[in-house]
């Protein structure tokens, strides 16, 4: 297991417990100092007039402006709206990828806002997972040592980490495929291990961008089966950007953004 000690080595921030990295010393899930631990009733994610705008002057480009957004704990919310509205921008927004530049955002009951830098690192690697729509598993390494990857990011000893990767790969039905590499599998399985990645270190929250937008209908199946499945084994609470209204349809609420222009921010149904 050399090549994953050297991938870990090599990469600034992967390295566990260094700051500004996505690891971290802090042992228990969630201890970003703020929160004791969320009451059952709490909503998962709280935003209020939340905005976001990229550039300066004329070129200005207003991509959220005054948003609310409100997820209950355990809903599987699917988010759609035209290209280029912002839905990636929220989704960054709600996984501390990026800040918005006016509003405010609880998770869980945290106030997110106040966390350190260190702190949003933390909270990514352990607290949040995310699929995108190109399923980034590193070529160099078995389907198996990816799904492990983001615990041992997280300071995991390699044998609990490979065990749980395990558990997903069964639990995504790509176990028997665990010692492939990524251009051995096809691109609904490589999604699957996605999202297998995803889970491992036992997130709350999934964040998934377009994660069937690259695949044809039937793989598109399979990987919304797996992520609706897993979202309920383990109690997620899941916002899902989409173009695919069927998929869309079968998630507990629907978020349409229709853009800051529009003077209306979003409209649910
Ligand atoms: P969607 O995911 O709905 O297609 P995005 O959130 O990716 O939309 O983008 C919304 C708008 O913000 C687009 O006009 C996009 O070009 C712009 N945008 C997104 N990220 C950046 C960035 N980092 N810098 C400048 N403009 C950006
Ligand atoms: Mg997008």
């Amino acid at each position: 297991m050399s090549k994953l000690t050297w991938r870990m080595a090599r990469e600034p921030g992967l390295t566990p417990g260094e700051p500004g990295g996505l690891g971290g010393s802090v042992a228990t899930a969630g201890s970003g100092g703020v929160s004791q631990g969320p009451p059952a009733s709490i909503e998962a994610v709280r935003g209020a007039g939340l905005s976001k705008g990229y550039g300066e002057g004329d070129r200005r480009v207003q991509v959220l402006a005054g948003l609310d957004i409100s997820v209950q704990q355990g809903e599987m919310l699917a988010v759609v709206g035209p290209s280029g509205v912002g839905k990636s921008t929220l989704l960054h927004l709600l996984g501390l990828l990026d800040r918005p530049d006016a509003g405010t955002l609880e998770l869980f009951g945290t106030d997110v806002g106040s966390l350190s830098a260190a702190g949003r690192a933390r909270w990514r690697n352990r607290r949040t997972g995310f699929v995108f729509q190109f399923h980034a598993l590193l070529p160099e390494f078995t389907l198996e040592e990816n799904v492990a990857m983001p615990m041992l990011i997280g300071g995991t000893p390699m044998r609990e980490a490979l065990a749980a990767a395990r558990d997903l790969l069964t639990a995504v039905g790509l176990e028997p495929r665990r010692d492939h590499f990524p251009d051995q599998l096809s691109g609904g399985e490589q999604q699957r291990g996605a999202v297998a990645r995803a889970l491992v270190a036992g997130p709350e929250l999934l964040l998934a961008d377009e994660p069937t937008g690259n695949l044809d209908a039937a793989n598109a199946e399979s990987v919304f089966e797996v992520l609706r499945t897993l979202h309920v084994s383990r109690g997620l609470t899941s916002v899902i950007v989409t173009h695919n209204e069927a998929l869309a349809g079968r998630c507990d609420r629907i978020l349409r953004l229709a853009g800051a222009a529009s003077g209306e921010a979003c409209s649910r149904t």
